[in-house]
């Protein structure tokens, strides 16, 4: 795509700040000073993602027949992480500095060495100055600002991180390390466990260590006989779970791009080998409108094909749904045609018979896998950079979060114009009325300009404001986010009024039990 073209994102530090400021997220631990790459949700952060989670899930468990849903531990037998290839493979190769003890990602530090001084990174060896190569690279590190080395390891995964990191062994002793400087400390690359370790049982002892999840979706393989049995699904059908995984990842930042705990929302669609082609397709293009459905415009996504090498062994194809976050365009979420390896591998190493009896066909088989993983922390990151906006209002400029109303956090704002008690009392039988249906929030404090600044800035599709006519004449006023319009109307039509504009039988809301509402059409 051309640079003018290019779709842009709001600067990372106008987001960090309005999360913070109106109580979307905060630091973990802050008051300790932070516990690095953990994240808390506030008041309205909370309701995000929650809102994010219950769209997901409404799109693809509740609404479809061929989709049913889990909930699975997140601490699993350990031989689960073991038949997955996790325990083997689920590591990244660090380096650590002898002189500064710092420890990087292997492939990290290669790459940003190489790529500056000027040379495309499998060519490097036979072409590159070590000299040369040092100098810059120690500029080169010191000028990055971390969201752009996240993007260079990037770059090294595609580059092909094994051959990477052969070449990166033999010349370890030429580069100098990224944060002090000092040459010819750095070890050699060592392999890392990303999955956290704890243990079972009161006992701190080898034989009981288990691991938090690295992933939601073996709790889902895991279970695949035990959904077939209960629910008697036939083929092509998928279990969906939303939860939390951890990694502890060399490389944090980005603000809750990438953190250490993290929440995930994963299905596994298991396809009759020979429609996996047709059926990866089909979840490609059903991912990406659900993201265009909920506001995100379709040119800040984009898929990106997984080079032939990139893959894993099992894997027949791989894409990422990439969206321009502040730092560029970064994946979203991960879509996979994973073969049968999972399924393969815990048959194998649990002993049990896995496979699916196909009545048409009269034969066994073990399914083929279509994999749609979107992370939950990344997606809120993403609605809320696409929903971002500053804007003229009268001689100033207006923060607004256009997030759809499905998303935000508040529905509705009641604002009376006064604190003056006949009014203040009329305002508050009218939230009470509406927050039957829909989150409210009551606010008298300062003027109703700033009042209305204050809703824009944390999403709220509609105000509705209660003034002195009101009493009078029994109407109230309700203000669009979006258009800034204003309309009058009668109380007795304001909860169907504020349905309707809310995108009426579209509208999703949860009443205090937790339940999809369906509302029903006039
Ligand atoms: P990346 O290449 O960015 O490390 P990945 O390819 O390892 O991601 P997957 O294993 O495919 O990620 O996980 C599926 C989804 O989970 C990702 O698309 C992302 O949205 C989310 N995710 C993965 N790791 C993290 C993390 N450390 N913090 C937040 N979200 C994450």
């Amino acid at each position: 795509m051309e640079p003018e073209n290019m779709p842009t994102a709001p600067e990372m530090a106008k987001i960090v700040s309005l999360c913070q400021r109106r109580g979307f997220i905060f630091q973990s631990s802050e008051i300790y000073g932070g516990l690095s790459s953990c994240w808390d949700y506030g008041p309205l952060g909370v309701e995000l993602k929650r809102n994010i989670k219950e769209a997901w899930w409404r799109a693809n468990v509740i609404q479809r027949d061929d989709v049913a849903g889990i909930d699975s531990s997140i601490l699993m037998h350990p031989k689960v992480w073991e038949a997955s290839g996790h325990i083997q493979g689920f590591s990244d190769p660090l380096v650590e500095c002898k002189a500064c003890n710092q420890r990087f990602r292997a492939d990290h530090v290669w790459v940003l060495a190489v790529k500056d001084a000027g040379h495309d990174v499998q060519g490097y060896i036979s072409t590159l100055e070590p000299a040369d190569l040092i100098r810059k690279a120690v500029d080169f590190s010191n000028r990055l600002p971390e969201h752009l080395r996240v993007a260079e390891s990037e770059q090294a995964k595609r580059f092909g991180k094994k051959d990477l990191l052969q070449n990166l062994t033999s010349e370890i002793a030429k580069i100098p390390c990224p944060a002090c400087e000092v040459v010819g400390k750095l070890t050699e690359p060592r392999q890392f466990n990303l999955m956290f370790k704890t243990h079972m049982g009161p006992v701190e002892e080898q034989a009981n260590v288990v691991y938090m999840r690295p992933e939601t979706a073996q709790g889902i393989f895991v279970n695949f006989q035990n959904v077939l049995n209960s629910t008697r699904k036939k083929l092509p059908f998928g279990i969906a779970q939303i939860g939390k995984a951890f990694r502890n990842e060399i490389t944090t930042g980005n603000f809750i791009f990438r953190s250490r705990e993290f929440e995930q929302m994963e299905i596994e669609f298991f396809v009759k080998p020979g429609t996996e082609e047709e059926w990866l397709n089909y979840w490609l293009e059903r991912r990406l409108k659900w993201y265009v459905d909920l506001g995100i415009k379709a040119e800040s996504l984009r898929l990106r094909k997984h080079q032939e090498r990139e893959l894993a062994h099992y894997a027949k194809a791989c894409y990422d749904v990439e969206f321009v976050f502040p730092m560029g365009w970064a994946e979203l979420e991960g879509i996979a045609s994973r073969g049968n390896f999972d399924l393969t591998q815990h048959a194998n190493a649990s002993g049990k018979d896995l496979s699916y009896y196909d009545e048409e066909s009269k034969e066994h088989y073990l399914p083929f896998v279509i994999e749609p993983s979107a992370g939950v922390d990344r997606s809120v990151l993403a609605f809320l950079c696409g929903a971002y906006a500053e804007e003229p209002d009268k001689d100033e400029t207006r923060v607004v979060l256009h997030l759809h109303p499905n998303l935000a956090p508040v529905k509705v704002a009641v604002l009376p114009l006064s604190r003056k008690d006949p009014l203040v009392e009329m305002a508050k039988d009218v939230q009470v009325n509406l927050r039957t249906l829909f989150p409210t929030q009551y606010d008298d404090a300062q003027s109703i300009g700033r009042r209305y600044r204050r809703q824009d800035e944390i999403g709220t599709p509609l105000c509705v404001t209660v003034d002195f006519q009101s009493l009078e004449d029994n109407q109230v006023t309700i203000r669009d986010r979006d258009s800034m319009s204003q309309i009058r109307i009668p109380v007795a039509v304001l909860v169907e009024t504020v349905f309707k504009k809310l995108g009426g039988e579209d509208f999703l809301t949860l009443p205090p039990g937790g339940s999809v509402v369906k509302v029903e059409k006039e």
